[in-house]
């Protein structure tokens, strides 16, 4: 089961994550369609909250 959530690092052969576009020991980029499409959504997501904290001047902690 856990396998799965698993696959092989094509640069350094390490196992990492399926949904991690990015290797977490050498770093190379794993060109998955899955994994660009998440970091797409999650970019959206972000411009979406920039465009929501401009419109009505939220203030947060920084
Ligand atoms: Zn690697």
């Amino acid at each position: 089961m856990k396998k799965t959530m698993l696959r092989d690092c094509k640069a350094c052969g390490k196992e990492i994550s399926r949904y991690s576009p990015f290797c977490r020991n050498c770093g190379h980029p794993q060109g998955s369609v899955l994994s660009i499409c998440v970091l797409v959504l999650f970019l959206l997501l972000l411009i979406a909250y920039y465009i929501a904290f401009c419109i009505y001047g939220i203030t947060l902690v920084t």
